[in-house]
């Protein structure tokens, strides 16, 4: 029998829920049970693909290609597992596929309301996730996005609590992470937001079994006791997250208040103890590298930190594996053509371009990679950012005057960045993508070949535009090389200089698939190029 386990949250939004649903993901993997995860999003879009990046922070991408929130990465590097479209649900998801059955007739003429049709709905996509896994899922963890009370999220937990009478008390379990304030002026932690959001949840008919209190300070006894009587939760099952400089550290910050024992006692799981070592080595290493290396990351969202998650976790584990800090230095490109580059890169021993949409900000980022081709600067372009390498490539070494993508300039006399002919006719966004995971074939006498010491490799794709083959031979001329090939498509996946030390651009987005305890080759292979450059 699959065990659930249902996260929701209250006081306030941005508690690290995300991270603490991943963290007793991992907790639970330690013990080697088989463990699956599932984000519930109760806004009306049907995915994240069409939400603004500045709003929402980055869109993550799956193997079987679906864009979905964030929190699918933490999920991904926490419990090292690949997820797929069943694991994020919206609300536009659910009422999309309640309203097609309405159309059929399903409902034999019933009034279709939200009690029953819409909470059905939402418990059989919830009991999908387990279904539709090839091997048995042992236990799978739901967070239900929002904050308790708002209005969006009530369906949710209406379909949550009849779950556990659906499929009984030992299989389900309510944690509820919430907010401990400390009053500076009483110099108190204060529990009263926490009783709140918890009767809140009891109105509605759950009651949680477990609270995770996100705090700057130590909870003291009495605040457990208080919180402990007043909502009813046995104390050994308040739990506290006090902030900590990795996110990484948070399953062991569980382990140690042994929550990993409550979920597998209350759960009636029948597993091995926790091994957490590789771990604890790991987050070690994080704390304690040997080394520092500047990183460069140019982009046009800058400001909101989320935008680049994946990156900026894919560049620290690149630094996991060479014991090595990465700092990283945002740069919005618009700033690069302000400035002087050489300002603006002082210190900065790798540059990044990520992906990206529309034409702000591009003119900056091709002057930026003319910076790190000419001054031998390691270089890794991602999607747009390979995109942007190809087209300085094509303006300044080609000498293909205004040469540019037709994303940004439709009537480029170049268009050495292109869309599809079979793409044009497709209107609607979201429809014309090349979406997840494609293989690509590797040159063997490349950079590409040893960065990833295999031939065929398995890359997941979020793009519209893709290099225009009409002008490989121009390229291959001035000693680029294609070193990455989708050949079933014949699409450039993979771009590099050989006369650079480092240089190289990707049409895939390898930040997606990298982990903690396993970077990703690119990352891993850049830093050290990165480290390279900063000892000469
Ligand atoms: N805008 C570019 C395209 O659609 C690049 C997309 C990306 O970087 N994810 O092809």
């Amino acid at each position: 029998m699959t065990k659930y386990i249902f996260i929701t949250g209250g006081v306030v939004s941005s508690l690290g829920k995300g991270i603490s649903a991943s963290s007793i993901g991992r907790i639970l993997k330690s013990r080697g049970l088989n463990i699956s995860m599932q984000k519930i999003d109760p806004y009306i879009n049907v995915d994240a693909g069409t939400m603004n990046p500045y709003q929402h922070g980055e869109v993550f991408v799956t193997e079987d290609g679906a864009e979905t929130d964030l929190d699918l990465g933490h999920y991904e590097r926490f419990i090292d597992t690949n997820l797929s479209s069943y694991s994020n649900v919206t609300t536009g998801k659910i009422y999309s596929s309640v309203i097609s059955k309405e159309r059929r007739g399903d409902f034999l003429g019933a009034t279709v309301q939200v009690i029953p049709h819409i909470t059905d709905e939402i418990k059989s996509t919830i009991q999908n996730i387990s279904q539709n896994k090839k091997e048995k899922v042992d236990v799978v963890i739901v967070e239900i996005g929002g904050t308790v009370g708002d209005i969006e999220s009530l369906p949710y937990l209406e379909a949550i609590r009849q779950f556990r009478n659906d499929i009984g008390k030992e299989n389900v379990l309510y944690v509820h992470v919430t907010f401990i304030p400390y009053l500076k002026a009483a110099k108190e932690l204060k529990s009263k937001p926490t009783q709140h959001s918890v009767r809140e949840l009891r109105e509605i008919g759950i009651q949680p079994d477990i609270i995770i209190c996100r705090c700057q300070a130590k909870l003291s006894q009495e605040v457990k006791s208080k919180i402990s009587l007043f909502c009813d939760i046995k104390y050994e099952a308040i739990i506290e997250a006090i902030n900590v400089k990795s996110i990484y550290e948070v399953p062991m910050v569980f382990e140690e208040q042994k929550l990993g024992d409550l979920i597998i006692k209350s759960l009636n799981l029948k597993c091995q103890g926790p091994d957490l070592q590789n771990w604890e080595n790991m987050v070690d290493k994080i704390y304690h590298p040997k080394r520092e290396v500047n990183i460069g990351v140019v982009g046009k969202y800058i400001s909101l930190k989320d935008a680049y998650i994946s990156i900026t976790e894919a560049l620290l584990h690149g630094g996991i594996d060479n014991d090595c800090r990465v700092k990283i230095k945002r740069i919005d490109s618009d700033e690069v053509k302000k400035h002087s580059p050489k300002d603006l890169f002082k210190d900065i021993n790798g540059i990044l371009i990520p992906g990206g949409f529309g034409k702000r900000g591009i003119e900056g980022k091709i002057e930026t990679v003319r910076y790190a081709r000419e001054n031998k600067i390691p270089f890794l372009g991602i999607c747009l950012g390979m995109q942007c390498a190809v087209i300085e490539l094509a303006r300044n070494v080609i000498n293909l005057e205004g040469a540019n993508s037709s994303e940004f300039n439709p009537g480029t006399p170049f268009p050495v960045i292109d869309i599809l002919p079979g793409q044009k006719k497709i209107k609607t966004k979201g429809g014309t993508m090349r979406l997840g995971t494609y293989s690509c074939k590797l040159e063997k006498d490349s950079l590409a070949f040893k960065i990833f010491n295999q031939e065929i490799i398995h890359e997941r794709h979020r793009h519209r535009y893709e290099f225009n083959n009409l002008y490989k031979s121009d390229f291959s001329k001035h000693d680029i090389k294609f070193s990455g090939l989708n050949q079933d498509l014949n699409l450039v996946e993979i771009v590099e200089l050989p006369n650079h030390p480092w240089f190289i651009g990707v049409q895939f987005h390898p930040e997606f698939k990298s982990r903690p305890n396993r970077a990703h080759p690119l990352f891993r292979e850049f830093i050290k190029a990165a480290i390279e450059k900063s000892a000469r």
